[in-house]
């Protein structure tokens, strides 16, 4: 094989530099939610760096971007590497647009040095994988996957009033030059750098994180049901207060999910108290558990017991579990992180496998095509949040590694 060639670290760290000055805020960190001005402005920067190269531009009908290095071989699949530019509405600057501006600086140095591949490269940008404007997230690569149908995310209205559909529609119309892409494209592999999001990497002193998969997670609807009183009124021998109830549910359900391993995430992130009033006893409170490990089976385990237990764990109240939401651990391919953990090796970057905690868009791809994820650590493991940040070699590391990869895999 033709010896890889090294990435422009300096390009890609001001690459970098420059991107976190769209929706830049005053803490740090970036506001672009999904097709809002920033966003947009984010993708026509990148569009721009993308037509100065000679690349070409196409937009599928869920608003997903791909940026397209002809290969030699003509109707060859794609090699696809990328990830999303839309922030949390107080993100941080690496989030997305790192995996993105990775594929970047892979396909240009593809393009500095003239490498001919077999098959094409190309660079996506998903759209909505934050699901901080539109419900759910990663909305683009699932519809481009089949997982969502078109129409429904189209009619999808943000918590703005703003419909997912005309976003696309503005999307669109900022890139005139990107021809339309059809959905369910296939792609020879689908590659995504990410930063972690987590401490392991930083603290096990590792450079880069092979995926080998993505968690999976459980979410339960928790609703306890007591009887409104008068505050002043009732005495406490005869009430059925919800919200004391819901305080040893909650309790109750820590101490038996507890894990020893550090391993399971454990959070109620909605409680929602009624009527939420000062003078009326609760006699509602509504929750969410959202549960998420590596393990399918230990996810199982854990979602019974609370659907078994939770009951016995409220004194009067009545306690009602229903399932919300499954999402089963998904695996990548062997090969693409045999792939990751060799060009690790050969550049001699410190690695080690790990699994995602957060979703992304490529956990929609594994039965598709070939399907693999790369982490860089994030400092602290500090992210969704303006002080999120990255070693500027670390980048750099991550890049090379997503260079080395589609190259290889687009033969040279
Ligand atoms: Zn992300």
């Amino acid at each position: 094989m033709t010896a890889l060639p090294q990435i422009d670290a300096d390009r890609l760290w001001s690459r970098l530099m420059d991107f976190a000055r769209i929706g830049g805020t005053p803490e740090g960190g970036v506001r672009r939610l999904a097709f809002d001005p920033a966003e947009i402005a984010a993708h026509r920067h990148l569009a721009d760096l993308a037509l100065a190269r000679g690349f070409a531009l196409t937009l599928d009908p869920a608003g997903n971007l791909f940026i397209r290095r002809e290969g030699t071989e003509p109707g060859a699949a794609p090699v696809v590497s990328g990830s999303h530019l839309d922030s949390q509405p107080s993100g941080g600057r690496f989030d997305g647009t790192f995996g993105v501006l990775a594929a970047l600086e892979a396909m240009e140095t593809a393009q500095d040095a003239a490498l001919l591949t077999r098959r094409p490269l190309e660079l996506v940008v998903w759209a909505n994988e934050e699901g901080s404007r539109f419900r759910p997230g990663c909305l683009g690569s699932a519809v481009h996957a089949g997982e969502t149908p078109l129409a429904e995310a189209l009619a999808v209205v943000g918590d703005d009033g703003g419909i997912y559909g005309e976003g696309v529609a503005a999307l669109a119309a900022a890139l005139p030059e990107a021809a339309p892409a059809a959905l369910g494209r296939s792609f020879a592999a689908l590659l995504e750098a990410h930063i972690e999001q987590g401490p392991l990497l930083e603290a096990g002193g590792q450079v880069i994180g092979v995926v080998d998969r993505v968690q999976g997670h459980r979410r339960l609807d928790i609703c306890v049901i007591g009887r409104e009183d008068h505050s002043g009124g009732a005495p406490l021998s005869l009430r059925r207060d919800a919200f004391v109830d819901a305080i040893e549910v909650c309790r109750g359900l820590a101490e038996l999910c507890r894990d020893e391993t550090d391993v399971l995430r454990f959070t109620f992130g909605r409680f929602v108290v009624s009527p939420n009033a000062v003078s009326v006893v609760p006699g509602r409170v509504d929750m969410v558990l959202d549960l998420r490990h590596p393990s399918q089976e230990e996810l199982i385990r854990l979602g019974d017991l609370v659907h078994a237990k939770a009951q016995g764990l409220a004194r009067l109240c009545e306690v009602r579990v229903a399932d919300s939401s499954w999402h089963a651990p998904v695996a990548f391919t062997p090969a693409i992180r045999e792939t990751f953990a060799r060009a690790a090796d050969r550049r001699g970057y410190p690695r080690r496998e790990i699994y995602s905690g957060g979703g992304h868009d490529a956990r929609w791809f594994p039965g598709r095509c070939p399907t693999g994820m790369v982490f860089i650590p994030c400092e602290k493991g500090v992210s969704h949040h303006p002080a999120e940040n990255v070693d500027p070699a670390h980048a750099a590391a991550g890049a090379q590694v997503i260079a080395d990869a589609m190259l290889e895999l687009a033969e040279l």
